[in-house]
């Protein structure tokens, strides 16, 4: 992506399940190289908007245009084709594989062949190429002491980092991150905080929905709040730690 290109582009999302409005015709943008922070109190739709990015949800109406072209309610795995890619809350690995052996497997799953193919006798250039792009993207989270350690051993920290190395096989130009910083002690947050300002800098644009709000304000260009699936406001963390509006509405204060 070009600096200052619109990465992503959500216009009136909404999503309604039944008579609950989650997501109210919200808008926001992504711009290139930039970290955008989604909070707001439990329920508030950020989950919801996620899902609604990467086509695991149908928007009721809106569109979600993503680097210029219109993706909404394209299938999940065709917009993580054309690069946006996510991690989850809870983590999901295999504990007795190796960080580098579960990164690969990710980065299989993500090439879009499906689970079965996995457990099938890969061709000995396509696993090579694979370990490859799993090491690279390993290196650049900087866990590349790990990667032969067995991913059950790891502390959450580095757990938290393999998802976002697996998230960043088949280099996506957004990246989508759900908590990552949920359960880290203060270091191991700061260690993130740093993977995440290091990937800002290469030019990957970021949408972090997180609770901390030391890492939000630390790392985020932009923070769009939420609260009950519509934007509450949107600014600069000075912006938003200043606002009377959000210390009512979310910090409680
Ligand atoms: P957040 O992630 O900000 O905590 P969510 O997006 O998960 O909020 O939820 C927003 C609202 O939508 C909540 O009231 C939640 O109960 C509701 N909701 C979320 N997913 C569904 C669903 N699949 N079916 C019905 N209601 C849902
Ligand atoms: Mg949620």
């Amino acid at each position: 992506p070009v600096k200052g290109e619109v990465v992503l582009q959500a216009s009136n999302i909404r999503k309604e399940f039944g008579g609950l409005i989650a997501v109210n015709d919200i808008s926001f943008s992504v711009h290139a190289g930039q970290i955008v922070g989604l909070i707001g109190p439990n329920g508030a739709g950020k989950s919801t908007t996620f899902n609604l990015i990467t086509g695991v949800l149908a928007p009721t109406s809106g569109r979600v245009a993503f680097r210029g072209d219109d993706i909404t309610g394209l299938a999940s795995r065709e917009i993580a084709k054309r690069g946006i890619s996510r991690t989850f809350q809870h983590v999901k690995m295999i504990a007795d594989m190796t960080v580098l052996e579960n990164v690969a497997l990710g980065a299989h799953l993500r090439g879009g062949r499906g689970a079965l193919s996995a457990t099938l006798r890969l061709d000995r250039r396509e696993e090579q190429s694979l370990f490859r792009e799993a090491e690279i993207q390993l290196r650049r989270v900087g866990m590349g002491d790990s990667l032969h350690e067995l991913a059950g051993n790891l502390a959450m920290g580095p757990q938290r980092l393999l998802e976002i190395a697996r998230a960043l096989c088949n280099d996506p130009a957004l990246l989508l991150l759900d908590e990552p910083a949920a359960g880290l002690r203060h270091k191991e947050k700061q260690g993130l905080a740093d993977v995440l300002r290091q990937l800002r800098a290469e030019g990957l644009s970021i949408l972090l929905v997180e609770h901390d709000m030391d890492l939000v304000m630390q790392v985020t260009d932009r923070i769009v709040v939420m609260e009950f699936g519509t934007r509450l406001i949107e600014g600069t963390p000075a912006d938003i730690q200043a606002s009377p509006l959000v210390r009512a509405a979310y910090l409680g204060t």
